[in-house]
C-alpha cells in the first residue's frame, strides 16, 4: 500500500467520503478503535450518515479490506473528548482507524453475545482483563487479515506523516472508551512501528484440534510438518487472503502456511 496526496492506494482498498469531517489538520498521533457493529460495511454506512456525527479516516473489514472515509490531513470525528500527551481534542492531532469487530460481548448461558444481539462463536472469543479494569471481560476477537493489515498500515502512516504515538481510544479517553480492548495487539504493534523493542512478534494460537501447515497458501501445497494441535503457539509472519505465513513457537524452524480462519489472538 502507498500514500499519495494523503490518499492510500492499493490492492482491496476502496475510498468512500464521509461528510463527517472538519478542516485541515497535521497528525501527530494514530488512534486504533474497534467499531462494535454487525460488520464493515454497516459500520462504513454509519460514519458516512451525517445524524451519526462520528467518522473516521479508515475501516478495516474482518477480511483485510480497507475503506477510507477521508484525507489524512482532514479532521474526522474519532475521538471526542479525549488528552494525550499534553493534547486535548485528539481529532485535531490524530488518524483514526476503525476496525469492524463486535467488541464487548455478555455471556448468556452458552453464547457470546454482541450489545446488537448477534451471538459469536467461542473460537471469535477472548476472556481477559481490560487494563483499566479490575474484573476480566469477553472480547470479540480480531483476524489476522485484520491485524496484519492494520501493522502495515500503521507502519506505512508513520513515515508518512512522522507520528509520535500509536494508542488506543481507550488511552486518550480512559473514562469513557475501552476500545480497541486486550484482543487487539496494540503494544506489539506499537513496538514494531515505533522501533522501540527488536523482534516484536504478534503471536497467535490454533483453535482447530489439528491444523495442516503447507508450503503455500492454498491446500493445493504439500504439508511441511505434522498438523498443529489446538493451543500451538505461532508467530504471524505474512498475511494473504484467508492464509497466513507462520513460525511455529515451540519448535525449531517449523515455517508454513495455515488457514487463517483457526487462528486466535493471544493477547500480551
Ligand atoms: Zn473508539
Amino acid at each position: 500500500m502507498k500514500i499519495e496526496n494523503h490518499i492510500l492506494t492499493g490492492d482491496d482498498i476502496a475510498q468512500r467520503e464521509t461528510p463527517n469531517r472538519g478542516g485541515p489538520i497535521t497528525p501527530e498521533f494514530l488512534v486504533f478503535h474497534f467499531t462494535a457493529g454487525r460488520s464493515a460495511q454497516s459500520s462504513i454506512n454509519w460514519l458516512c450518515d451525517v445524524r451519526a456525527r462520528a467518522s473516521a479516516h479508515i475501516v478495516i473489514g474482518r477480511d483485510g479490506a480497507i475503506t477510507q472515509l477521508a484525507p489524512f490531513n482532514i479532521k474526522t470525528w474519532h475521538a471526542g473528548r479525549s488528552h494525550w500527551q499534553g493534547r486535548s481534542g485528539l481529532n485535531n492531532h490524530s488518524i483514526g482507524i476503525e476496525l469492524d469487530n463486535a467488541g464487548r460481548l455478555t455471556k448468556v448461558g452458552n453464547v457470546h453475545k454482541a450489545w446488537f444481539q448477534d451471538v459469536y462463536p467461542e473460537s471469535e472469543v477472548l476472556h481477559a482483563r481490560h487494563k483499566l479494569d479490575a474484573e476480566p471481560a469477553f472480547w470479540h476477537t480480531f483476524t489476522p487479515e485484520q491485524i496484519g493489515r492494520a501493522t502495515a498500515l500503521a507502519e506505512e502512516l508513520t513515515a508518512v506523516y512522522d507520528l509520535k504515538d500509536i494508542i488506543g481510544h481507550d488511552d486518550i479517553a480512559p473514562d469513557r472508551k475501552r476500545d480497541p480492548g486486550p484482543a487487539f495487539p496494540l503494544e506489539n504493534i506499537r513496538a514494531r512501528v515505533l522501533g522501540r523493542h527488536e523482534d516484536v512478534e504478534e503471536l497467535f494460537e490454533v483453535t482447530a484440534n489439528f491444523l495442516n501447515i503447507r508450503k503455500g497458501p492454498g491446500v493445493e501445497f504439500g504439508k511441511v510438518a505434522d498438523a498443529l494441535p489446538a493451543g500451538t503457539k505461532v508467530a504471524l509472519l505474512e498475511t494473504r487472503n484467508r492464509w497466513s505465513k507462520i513460525d511455529v513457537q515451540q519448535e525449531n524452524d517449523i515455517e508454513g502456511w495455515v488457514f487463517n480462519k483457526y487462528l486466535k489472538a493471544i493477547p500480551e
